[in-house]
């Protein structure tokens, strides 16, 4: 991550995929609690490689960061991972991750997210390795 200077606020784009990850894809009872601390985050590291990844100003940034959400999305270039850490009370880092080949340089869409388990299990097969399970290739 690279530090940001100064500080700025959560964008509305970023706002409206945490919620969506906490909502939909909570891996912690703390999930629900940490939906009204969205709006007032502020961002203070970004990652430079154009994945979308932000850390957030944290009164605790050191201490063990706890996984609360845990979800996939789509955005124009493929599924996206979302993973939301906290430390006590706080959200800490927003990570998005790329699981097609490309990288994901486009904005997942907060409709899209659902729940790691669903969105891997429902994943379209992006590329065929072989004939289709149940017969043999046409
Ligand atoms: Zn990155």
């Amino acid at each position: 991550m690279k530090s940001i200077e100064p500080n700025r606020p959560i964008s509305v784009q970023e706002q409206a995929l945490l919620r969506a990850a906490l909502e939909r894809a909570p891996r912690a009872p703390e999930a629900s609690a940490l939906l009204s601390t969205v709006g007032s985050l502020q961002v203070v590291g970004q990652c430079e490689c154009g994945c979308g990844s932000i850390s957030f100003a944290s009164v605790a940034p050191h201490q063990h960061p706890l996984i609360v959400a845990d979800a996939i999305a789509e955005s124009a270039h493929g599924s996206v991972g979302i993973i939301v850490r906290a430390v006590l009370s706080h959200i800490v880092e927003l990570e998005l991750y790329a699981l097609s080949a490309e990288p994901s340089e486009g904005w997942p869409t907060p409709g899209s997210v659902r729940p790691w388990e669903a969105g891997h299990a429902a994943q379209p097969t992006l590329q065929a390795d072989g004939p289709a399970s149940g017969g043999p290739a046409a």
